[in-house]
């Protein structure tokens, strides 16, 4: 699909900001180690032994600033060990979000591998809508500036609580 004609360059444009809303969450690249038909589950600390808590939370919304409820969201992660579980299904699952766009993943802070800085993977399918794979990003990462793939409007908003680390986000989807 690199044809490279017009009509393939019309479909990569990015989508119009409203001057009023929000810019849509941008694409990322997938990488090499997505795997499809993952569980539905809210929680992958029974994945790993150790490991920092994090929990990942927020929220799905249109440019204008509307819930998507029934959003699909899949994430997949490396743990303390920074590796992909490419036999099973370990750090990798799936979930909807609730009537009120709202999602919550309880999971453990995913370390820095090599050539790339501290990242989550994440597919975003309102219902009916196309899919938007993207990754979400640690602020204050040394890193995060010397990865290409870096972009600061996919920073989550993360603080440090007594139970580990707590991370925010909002997809916002053009929908
Ligand atoms: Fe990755």
């Amino acid at each position: 699909m690199e044809s490279g004609s017009p009509k393939d360059a019309v479909k990569t444009l990015t989508p119009t900001v409203r001057c009023n809303g929000t810019p849509p969450t941008p694409a990322l690249r997938e990488g090499p180690y997505y795997k499809p038909d993952t569980p539905l589950r809210t929680s992958f600390r029974g994945d790993v032994d150790g490991g920092t808590p994090l929990l990942l939370h927020g929220a799905v919304r249109t440019l204008d600033g509307k819930p998507i409820g029934g959003t699909l969201l899949d994430f997949w992660q490396v743990g303390d060990a920074g590796v992909y579980d490419g036999d099973g299904f370990g750090l990798r699952g799936h979930q909807f979000a609730d009537a009120e766009g709202q999602w919550r993943l309880e999971t453990v802070l995913p370390a820095v591998y090599p050539g790339r800085t501290r990242h989550v993977h994440v597919k975003v399918q309102s219902p009916g809508g196309d899919v938007l794979t993207t990754m979400l990003y640690f602020p204050g990462e040394r890193r995060n500036h010397l990865d290409k793939y870096f972009r600061p409007e996919c920073l989550m908003d993360v603080r440090e609580t007594p139970e580990g680390w707590d991370a925010a986000f909002t997809f916002v989807l053009d929908v």
